[in-house]
């Protein structure tokens, strides 16, 4: 074991997931001393990506199966007592359209998950994707007692007997029950309290780093001594991790930094419905169906740069969303749960990714810098990953990561599918426009009422599914 003098002094910027998980990985395996400095004065920060009341966690529903392999990982991390409960796993229903590039998506993550060894259950019929629903969700048990318990409290359940599932019509899927969800932000605090209570890790909030402490080196490099915070303390390190979410191209754009092409901050639209505590059991038991077609990539620009704009900005408060965005939200809503498309939303939410062309994550030293390491771009869907993406940045840091995922996650060199001749991305996600944000285009208070734009819209073939 390495003596205090011995080890390695580590500074990490963001407290997300990329954050946690390295420091988390980096006192099981010994030698480190972490600082996590995050600019958020409350902890988890209320607007990062990984602050949320639920994430899907996906079990090998990968199409790459070196990620699904990874991914299988995960949940078998995900279940043990470390986690103290904050996954759940309910199974989740893949779904696409038939015949679009999101089913041939659906498809390859579908034998993944065989050659995982996980029992999924592959349907082509509407009927047989509803079976994946308890039959009281398919109007076959209208004498449940706890569907009569909510027509009992719920006005807006009164008129049916029974919560009603949309038709899934002209789409495929498969379910695998070693899917689930979890608590994202209490998965997070689980996290940071370990860190701090278990292993003596230090964790900062309200520190905004500004800048990086550098010295000159040889050839022309860069090394990195630290970090320099808005308040003008520098946090010295032996190596800085930049796991900055989608604030990192903003960071990177300061002055006397270089900017970082590689990545773009895009923001994701959430609404959320409130359910009674007799909904919340009744619809508990339920798969997890990602949607497909509810995200659209949106920019907001600050001198060419996509800059996140999230409730903690000043403006940005009450966290609408492109009205656009509520309208494909409500419609899907309705199409999968049409009792609760009638719900009005209570909130939305813009939720920020960090995006590469490729889908895959940034986990790679700074080519020109030294003691940099970008650990970052989760690209959508790296919050399943909580339990284990640490141990893989470690293996980074000490140069035993699997040549496969050096590969994946290096800083250049990356082709977007459209540039590389596919249809789809390695995720199915077809090549998409990303959308400038325009104040005067997001929804009001007024749009989230259910009777603004109740009528169920068609989902088309654009799949982001996979980005969950
Ligand atoms: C709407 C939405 C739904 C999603 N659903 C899923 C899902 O179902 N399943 C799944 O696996 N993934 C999902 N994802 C993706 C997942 O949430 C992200 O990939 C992951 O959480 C990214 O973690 P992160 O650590 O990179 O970033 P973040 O969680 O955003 O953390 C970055 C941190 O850095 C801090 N920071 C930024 N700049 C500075 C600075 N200059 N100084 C100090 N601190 C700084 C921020 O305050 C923040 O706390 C979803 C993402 C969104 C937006």
């Amino acid at each position: 074991m390495a003596s205090p003098s011995q080890e390695k002094k580590v500074v990490i910027v963001g407290a997300g997931i990329f954050g946690v998980s390295t420091a988390l990985w980096m006192y099981k395996r010994g030698g480190y001393a972490v600082t996590i400095l995050d600019k958020a004065t409350v902890l988890p920060a209320p607007d990062a990506a990984s602050t949320d009341i639920n994430k899907i966690i996906r079990s090998g529903d990968y199409a790459d199966p070196t990620i699904a392999a990874l991914n299988v990982d995960a949940v078998n991390e995900w279940r043990k007592p470390e986690w103290e409960g904050t996954y759940h796993e309910s199974g989740v229903v893949m779904t696409a359209e038939a015949g679009s590039a999101g089913n041939a998506y659906v498809e390859s993550s579908y034998k993944n998950v065989c050659d995982n060894g996980i029992p999924a259950k592959h349907f082509k019929t509407s009927n047989e994707i509803r079976s994946a629903w308890p039959a009281k969700f398919r109007g076959e048990d209208v004498v449940s007692t706890i569907s009569n318990a909510v027509s009992a409290v719920l006005p807006s359940a009164s008129s049916s007997s029974t919560p009603r599932l949309g038709e899934f019509h002209n789409r495929t899927a498969y379910l695998n029950p070693n899917s689930g969800w979890a608590e994202a932000g209490r998965a997070v605090s689980v996290g940071l309290r370990r860190i701090t209570h278990e292993y003596g890790g230090v964790v900062r909030a309200g520190c905004e780093v500004r800048a990086l402490v550098e010295e000159e080196g040889k050839d022309g490099k860069k090394v990195v001594k630290g970090v320099e915070l808005c308040s003008g303390e520098k946090v010295m390190g032996d190596i800085v991790i930049i796991a900055a979410g989608a604030w990192t191209p903003a960071l990177f754009a300061q002055d006397g930094m270089e900017h970082l092409p590689q990545v773009v901050a895009t923001g994701q639209s959430v609404a959320k419905v409130q359910l009674t505590p007799e909904e919340a059991e009744l619809y508990s038991g339920n798969p997890v169906e990602p949607n497909p077609n509810s995200q659209n990539d949106e920019v907001c620009g600050k001198n060419g740069i996509s800059v996140p704009r999230t409730i903690l900005t000043p403006g940005g408060e009450g966290g609408f969303i492109p009205l656009d965005m509520l309208k494909k939200l409500r419609g899907h809503l309705c199409s999968v749960y049409p009792d609760l498309g009638k719900r009005d939303f209570i909130a939305t939410r813009l939720c920020w990714y960090l995006d590469t062309p490729d889908g895959d994550w940034l986990i790679d030293w700074h080519p020109k810098k030294e003691n940099l390491l970008f650990a970052t771009a989760g690209c959508g869907h790296a919050f399943k990953f909580l339990p284990n993406i640490g141990r893989e940045i470690v293996n980074k840091i000490e140069g035993t990561l699997a040549p496969a995922l050096e590969n994946k996650w290096r800083f250049d060199g990356r082709h977007s599918a459209r540039d590389a001749g596919k249809d789809s991305d390695l995720r199915g996600n077809e090549s998409h426009e990303r959308v400038p944000i325009k104040v005067e285009e997001l929804a009001t208070a007024h749009d989230l009422k259910a009777d603004r734009f109740a009528a169920p819209q068609r989902i088309g073939t654009h799949s982001r599914e996979s980005k969950l």
